[in-house]
């Protein structure tokens, strides 16, 4: 037992004298695979001694012993130099830990990190000095240095990222020409206010610029874009707290008005507007001005879905009575609507499939009552309603722009019935066909006539639009000049009736002027109308024009008017109009002597 414990309790001293010389060759060999260096510093002879490892560090070029001072801090980057310096100074003036990290530069001109750390201790003959250790951090250092490089870049790349998506957004959602929100983001403000349950009362003002096209046209896009931007100027102004407006198309603009007063303060944004928007714009040296008509749809309620597509159908309303209106949505407006659009669709297809058709109505000569001549009038033969008068449809037509075109197939139609007659040998009187204002100012209608080939003194055209005789521009007289040239003679439809005007008799040069029926059906019974009628016959006559009655329905009226010097005379009372089948009969029969 004892002898044992010899064996295994050996002599201290050796043992440990090896196991400290293990220790530092462990150590050593440690600090060397970890090139981590090893510095004293004494204060007291501010000397420095440095092992290998740190001579590596610095390249040195040499292998151990003590340096001065000056070399550890020559070696130093020069912007880190006073701050590496400092912190050893207060490490010192502290008696405590030293720690610090600069950059040195190689004698090849390479740049290092260098990590420091010592300790403040006294060494064994009682100087004070420090230990410490030296590794070489470049790596770590880049390492973190080109994350924060590229978190940095990161961080602006998405910031742009974020920047131009807003960007897009904002772009998306708005109106480039005058920065009033687009239909998009009007769509989404409108949905999110139908949902809000603050939002108590909505109404939707929609906005046509009245004559903008005729600016654009005239003075160009520029001009236009002048007086959209002088537009969503004012509607901005014009807007009370919390409305939204937004520009959806060409010339048109909506508002939104939330929590609204009532429907007269409605009426007053709307009027306030117009008011403003009719001031005149400055485009160089032209003086614009452009109005609004406005349609105007609200709900006081909870049902509000379809405010936008019923400010839109008021605003057709407003525009449809002319300029400068403003009108609300209501149910029957709709219903309205509806039901003339319909008409249009199923006008259209009959236009092309040959449902619109003439009938004849004979002209005969006042005193000798032979026939003189035919007025077309137009018919559609409905599939399912028979035959309908134009009071059913013309007005649609009109509305939709149709009416050029029905009196295109009615001329065609005409002229193919006229040629069937002479076909059968008929002496055709003259046919008059009605022309609307639409068709006249079609730039078009002279050619087309010319392909038509219109025989010389076959048909003469009723202009059935009286309106424009009072200020019948140039383009007009011309268009009628045009027409009188191709030997198609001119007549003036509803003379008397209240808009056609003797000036208008004198610059138009009719061939005919046609009495209104309404002066007619009182012929006989009132002197002061009989006086009338005289009058105008004896201005025509004055003129050279020729004088037809319509409407006359009687053989008293037939009688006075050829009393009082009417040339022709239409009515009931000499025919009613029929289809071309029946007419040539009559016409054969009477021309026939
Ligand atoms: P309008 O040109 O004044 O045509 C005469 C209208 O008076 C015709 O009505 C005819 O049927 C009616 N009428 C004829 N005699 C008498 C009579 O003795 N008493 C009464 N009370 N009425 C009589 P309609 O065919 O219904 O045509 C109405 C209007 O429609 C026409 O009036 C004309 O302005 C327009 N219209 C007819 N056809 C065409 C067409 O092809 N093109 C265009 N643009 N308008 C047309
Ligand atoms: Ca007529
Ligand atoms: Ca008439």
């Amino acid at each position: 037992m004892h002898e044992a414990e010899t064996v295994l309790v050996p002599n201290d001293t050796t043992r440990s004298e090896r196991e400290f010389r293990d220790l530092l060759r462990r150590l050593e060999l440690a600090l060397d695979a970890s090139q981590i260096g090893v510095w004293e510093h004494d204060l007291q002879q501010n000397e420095i001694s440095w092992d290998l490892q740190m001579h590596r560090l610095y390249m040195t070029g040499l292998t151990g012993g003590k340096v001065s001072t000056a070399v550890w801090a020559d070696a130093i980057h020069p912007d880190d130099r006073e701050r590496a310096e400092q912190d050893f100074s207060d490490a010192v003036a502290r008696r405590g830990q030293y720690n610090s990290e600069f950059r040195i530069i190689w004698p090849n001109g390479e740049i290092r990190h260098i990590r420091s750390r010592a300790h403040f201790y006294i060494s064994d003959d009682g100087a004070p000095s420090f230990i410490g250790a030296e590794w070489d951090v470049t790596a770590d250092v880049l390492l973190t240095d080109e994350a924060a490089r590229q978190r940095t870049v990161a961080e602006a790349r998405a910031l742009d990222l974020e920047q131009s998506a807003a960007r897009v957004e904002y772009a998306a959602e708005h109106d480039y020409l005058t920065g009033l929100p687009n239909r998009r983001l009007f769509d989404k403000r409108l949905a999110q206010l139908v949902d809000d349950p603050a939002a108590l009362k909505l109404a939707v003002l929609h906005l046509d610029l009245d004559e903008f096209k005729q600016i654009n046209d005239t003075y160009g896009h520029a001009a236009g874009d002048v007086v959209l931007r002088a537009a969503a100027t004012r509607i901005k102004a014009a807007l009370p707290k919390g409305a939204v407006a937004a520009r959806i198309g060409g010339d048109e603009f909506v508002i939104i008005l939330v929590n609204f007063g009532s429907i007269d303060e409605l009426r007053d944004v709307a009027r306030d507007l117009q008011r403003r928007l009719r001031k005149k714009i400055r485009f160089g040296r032209e003086q614009l001005q452009s109005g609004a008509s406005i349609g105007v749809s609200c709900s006081i309620d909870r049902k509000r879905a379809n405010l936008l597509a019923e400010s839109d159908i008021a605003l057709y309303q407003a525009k449809a009575s002319g300029r400068d209106r403003i009108e609300f949505f209501t149910q029957q407006l709709k219903d309205d609507l509806m039901g003339r659009r319909r008409i249009a669709e199923e006008l259209r297809t009959a236009l092309t499939e040959g449902e619109i058709v003439p009938f004849y109505q004979l002209q005969v000569d006042a005193r000798t009552r032979a026939v003189v001549g035919l007025e077309a009038l137009a018919r559609w033969k409905h599939k399912d309603r028979g035959v309908l008068l134009p009071g059913e449809f013309l007005k649609v037509a009109d509305e939709y722009g149709l009416t050029a075109e029905i009196d295109s197939i009615m001329l065609r139609r005409v002229l193919e019935d006229r040629r069937t007659w002479e076909g059968r040998g008929a002496q055709v009187p003259r046919i008059a066909v009605n022309i609307s204002g639409q068709r006249l100012y079609d730039p078009l209608l002279s050619k087309e006539l010319l392909a038509l080939n219109v025989p010389r003194n076959a048909i003469v055209f009723e202009l059935i639009e009286t309106i424009f005789l009072d200020d019948c521009d140039d383009e007009l007289l011309e268009s009628v000049e045009r027409i009188k040239q191709m030997g198609i003679e001119i007549e003036i439809d509803d003379f008397g009736s209240g808009h056609a005007s003797l000036i208008g008799l004198v610059r138009l040069r009719p061939t005919r002027l046609k009495i209104d029926r309404q002066l007619v059906d009182a012929v006989d019974t009132s002197d002061e109308q009989r006086r009338v009628v005289k009058s105008i016959i004896e201005i025509a006559k004055a003129l050279g024009v020729k004088v037809i009655a319509e409407g006359v329905e009687t053989e008293k009226h037939a009688e006075t008017l050829a009393k009082l010097g009417c040339d022709a005379l239409q009515g009931f009372a000499l025919g009613r109009p029929a289809p071309a089948s029946e007419i040539d009969r009559l016409f054969e029969a009477a021309t026939v002597d």
